[in-house]
């Protein structure tokens, strides 16, 4: 069994460790080099990323994670996550910093505020079976990837919407929150990229 560890300096730790665990996955929290050293993969939640990104920081973890990364760990950022994974920000602030580990820029808080938050019935590229209840939650959207990164999902199942979920090889990140619906068709498609690495 795969242990895939979930960042745990801030946001909705808990509900990722029962979606990864639901698929098959033995869990540990990430919290300083040493655990990450332990996981097969990683998943970054949702939360605040102007406050993950001085975190993960202040914890040593920000270069240490990004080393484990380029060295081909599979990871998936959901929401603040995938901010945290962009190549570059729209609408941060100044000192956030972020882990190029996609080559997409992001725009923060894109749907709009705390109210602006929906859901939707999502068609995603690799995921059988019925649309992919969403749930966004003051959540950012994709502006642009560049080459080899790979459009998985749209708002509103568009060719022209904004993009909202990507993967590159072993590096997957979602707009939404799909550990909060019950579905964890997305939470095993990352464990089954994690046990196939
Ligand atoms: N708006 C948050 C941010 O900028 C992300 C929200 C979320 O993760 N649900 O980090």
């Amino acid at each position: 069994m795969v242990t895939i560890g979930v960042l745990a300096l801030q946001g909705d730790v808990a509900e990722h460790v029962r979606a990864l665990e639901k698929s098959g996955a033995r869990t540990l929290l990430v919290r300083r080099d040493s655990e990450l050293a332990r996981v097969d993969g990683l998943v970054i939640p949702g939360g605040e990323s102007t406050t993950m990104s001085q975190l993960l920081t202040s914890f040593g973890l920000f270069d240490p994670l990004g080393a484990r990364i380029a060295s081909g760990m599979p990871v998936y950022g959901t929401c603040a996550g995938m901010i945290v994974l962009a190549s570059s920000v729209l609408d941060g602030r100044d000192d956030q910093r972020c882990l190029g580990a996609l080559d997409m820029v992001v725009r923060r808080n894109a749907f709009g505020r705390q109210v602006d938050s929906y859901e939707e019935d999502l068609e995603v590229c690799g995921l059988g079976g019925a649309p992919f209840r969403a749930v966004f939650i003051r959540a950012p959207w994709v502006e642009s990837v560049g080459a080899g990164v790979t459009v998985i999902a749209r708002a509103g199942n568009r060719p022209d919407g904004p993009i909202v979920a990507v993967r590159r090889g072993n590096v997957m990140a979602t707009s939404f929150h799909p550990e909060v619906g019950g579905d964890e068709r997305i939470h095993e498609l990352f464990v089954g990229m994690v046990e196939g690495h």
